[in-house]
């Protein structure tokens, strides 16, 4: 088999005006698809996702650059294709959008894969759960949010089935991330998991206060604490709380997972799709946690579709990210029901995006 064209295209899904963390205020989400056409008649698809900056970098790099030494290439030769791909860049960056370029690319490789074995792609993975995966909430929890839309939407998802609740944190004036996850406990009841996520703004000293005061409300999680590269800040941190630090969606490297790993400075591995460079780098990521006896939460912002691939091939994985703001792009976007997400029984990755979603979020 071998690949014989490749299509980028530019997708832009504007969210409602009121999405914030501590970091950025989000008004859309980017699809930047790949397809990669090939000579046996499957196209594979691929994508990864910015919050609009630097979607045309990468659109350049995938069309002009990275995609086209592609075509004539075997797509079942993915692991060899990608690390050829790997060492070219090198010297253009190994984070950032060189390393979301190659997860797109090597997507589509997988989906081509998957569709010519007519199998799901979890269950050539390594299939470990066929029916369905728990999954948590994290579109109730913005920061912007106020107290009283906060609590309402904790009830709502913990009515609905979802397996726990996640709020931003990070407020200016340090005593009222406290008093917005005391009034969600008492909302949700004693036992019902909520997790914290500062999304790196904390120094170690703030994120030891912001930890202190809210650990009494029986935290699951406190996610990216302090800058994300951090490995020393994270690991103190860790000595000096109970609660379990989640960091990982905004490493590029499965090294870096190691790093923080081998210093003691995660308790829950959070593996990102799009930005390891796709599907085998998670999964080495995935087989390095369980090795250190660490349970996986995988960063959605592939938006589920992978997500949902990847958790049904991985025995310690925790639960998965519900954010569904790409329902209405993927041929197949991934079924939730009663708080847990379908495992995807239909050949293929997943990923093929719809054409009504090209004509009707095309941008250009
Ligand atoms: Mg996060």
């Amino acid at each position: 088999m071998k690949i014989t064209a490749i299509t980028v295209y530019w997708l832009r899904i504007d969210l409602p005006p009121t999405v914030a963390d501590a970091m950025t205020q989000l008004l859309y989400w980017d699809v930047i698809a790949f397809k990669a056409d090939t000579d046996a008649g499957i196209s594979g698809w691929g994508y990864n996702c910015t919050l609009g900056e630097g979607s045309g970098a990468l659109i350049n790099l995938l069309e002009r650059d990275l995609g086209p030494r592609f075509i004539g290439e075997d797509p079942f030769m993915v692991r060899k294709l990608w690390q050829e791909l790997y060492l070219d860049r090198h010297f253009t960056g190994i984070t950032g959008i060189a390393a979301q370029g190659v997860a797109a690319i090597e997507i589509a490789l997988w989906d081509i894969i998957a569709k010519a074995a007519q199998q799901p792609l979890w269950r050539l993975l390594g299939g470990y759960r066929s029916d369905r995966i728990p999954a948590y909430s994290t579109d109730g929890g913005w920061l912007n949010y106020t107290q009283d839309q906060l609590v309402a939407n904790a009830r709502s998802i913990k009515a609905q089935g979802f397996a726990g609740f996640k709020m931003k944190i990070g407020k200016p004036e340090a005593g009222e991330d406290a008093r917005r996850v005391a009034a969600v406990r008492n909302a949700v009841g004693p036992g019902y998991p909520i997790m914290v996520d500062a999304n790196g703004r904390f120094d170690l000293v703030a994120a030891r206060r912001a930890i202190a005061a809210i650990e009494p409300y029986d935290i699951t999680w406190f996610e990216e604490p302090v800058h994300p590269f951090d490995v020393a800040a994270h690991a103190a941190l860790a000595r000096s709380t109970a609660v379990p630090i989640l960091a990982g969606e905004t490493m590029y490297d499965p090294r870096m997972f190691r790093d923080f790993m081998v210093a003691g400075a995660l308790g829950i591995a959070q593996p990102d799709v799009l930005k390891l460079g796709g599907i085998a780098g998670w999964m080495d990521v995935a087989a390095m946690a369980r090795a250190f006896g660490l349970k996986v939460v995988p960063a959605a912002h592939n938006m589920m579709q992978l997500d949902a691939h990847l958790m049904a091939a991985t025995p310690n994985g925790l639960m998965m990210e519900h954010i569904p703001w790409l329902s209405g792009v993927f041929e197949r976007p991934v079924q939730v029901e009663n708080g847990f997400i379908r495992v995807p029984q239909q050949a293929g990755a997943g990923t093929d995006i719809s054409a009504e979603a090209l004509r009707r979020y095309g941008h250009s």
